[in-house]
């Protein structure tokens, strides 16, 4: 990427709605090139190995409300990419009744792998700059520059404010600006025996363990291993500590839930795990003389849910600029 390239539309972000946004683009037709920091694609639907073990260790299962979700979850199902975990009740949203609760079949992240399949994307790149250009969208990457005639940007708003010149339309990053995020620590603990765990989960509003979850009973370890989620509280607490100190406080505080007893545990940091507020305007454009679009599961109800419909509306928007 180093003499700097041309495409029609650069997407920058790999997650759910980075990728669904790609997708829709290449469908109709347009060259498409999307960039993502990370090793991998996936963004925050991340599964990963530690030794024998494997653990979703950002989004655990989703659902599906709107029509248009629940079509692609049926063609996950149908392809394999996805199944149903169990079916089970929110305890913050008790009232929505019993819903199936689905996951990637080989773990979170197959899902956007899978999407991602036939498309061009550059892991392992970052972005610094997204600047309107005179009738383009000029994206400086430490690899070098990239111009395209659209823009998608599915960065979570914080990092997304640092990336986007919004010279040509200030008042959108005043209002994106009061837009704040829950951070979340993760620890990932392999066990010495089964941790039966009714349905393979546990759940709690109290407490710094917010979520448990059996990765084994998920079928995606071979071996015992907990994903274990702290509370947003106790993330805000100790997000900047040494992992030493929350690694262990989670483990010991997720002991009594379980059986069998950790014998590894490893911990991942969430700076940006969910938002507080949501938009419900699907995404956003970015007034300036090319199409750059802001999109992510913030604008359209948080979740994976969100995410997916974020990405369709994201790719209409630059469709409709660029007719
Ligand atoms: C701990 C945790 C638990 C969750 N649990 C659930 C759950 O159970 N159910 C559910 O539905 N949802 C859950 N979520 C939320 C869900 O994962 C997200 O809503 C969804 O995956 C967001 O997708 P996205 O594409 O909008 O953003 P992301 O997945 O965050 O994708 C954005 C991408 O942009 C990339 N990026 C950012 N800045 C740059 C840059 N400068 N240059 C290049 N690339 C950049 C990032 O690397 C990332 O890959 C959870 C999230 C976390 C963290």
């Amino acid at each position: 990427m180093n003499r700097g390239f041309h495409v029609d539309v650069l997407i920058v972000g790999a997650g759910m709605a980075g990728l669904t946004a790609g997708r829709e683009l290449a469908r109709a037709g347009l060259d498409v090139t999307i960039i993502d920091k990370g090793r991998t694609v996936g963004g925050r639907m991340a599964t990963r190995r530690i030794g024998d073990a494997r653990f979703d260790h950002g989004a655990q299962h989703f659902s599906a409300r709107s029509s248009a979700f629940s079509a692609e979850v049926d063609r996950w199902l149908e392809t394999g990419v996805a199944r149903v975990w169990y079916e089970g009740r929110s305890i913050t949203r008790p009232e929505r009744g019993r819903e199936a609760r689905h996951v990637g079949a080989d773990g979170m992240r197959g899902i956007p792998t899978e999407l991602a399949r036939d498309l061009d994307v550059r892991s392992g790149t970052q972005v610094h700059r997204v600047q309107d250009d005179a009738g383009s969208l000029r994206v400086e990457t430490d690899r070098g520059a990239i111009t395209g005639r659209g823009c998608v940007v599915t960065a979570p708003i914080p990092q997304l404010l640092q990336l986007v010149d919004f010279s040509t339309d200030p008042g959108l990053a005043d209002e994106l600006a009061a837009i704040t995020y829950d951070p979340c620590l993760a620890v990932m603990a392999q066990l010495d025996g089964p941790s039966e765990l009714d349905d393979g989960h546990a759940a709690s509003t109290t407490g710094p363990v917010a979520w448990i979850a059996d990765n084994h009973h998920k079928s995606i370890s071979d071996v015992p291993a907990v994903t274990i989620h702290s509370s947003a509280a106790f993330a805000l607490q100790h997000l900047d500590h040494d992992p030493a100190g929350w690694v262990d406080a989670l483990t010991t505080a997720a002991a009594p839930h379980l059986t069998g007893k950790a014998t590894t545990a490893t911990g991942h940091r969430w700076r940006y795990s969910q938002p507080r507020t949501t938009r419900n305007d699907g995404s956003r454009g970015v007034r300036g003389s090319a199409p750059l679009v802001l999109a992510g599961e913030v604008f359209a109800g948080a979740k994976v849910e969100g995410a997916y419909l974020s990405g369709v509306s994201a790719a209409q928007r630059v469709l409709d600029r660029l007719a």
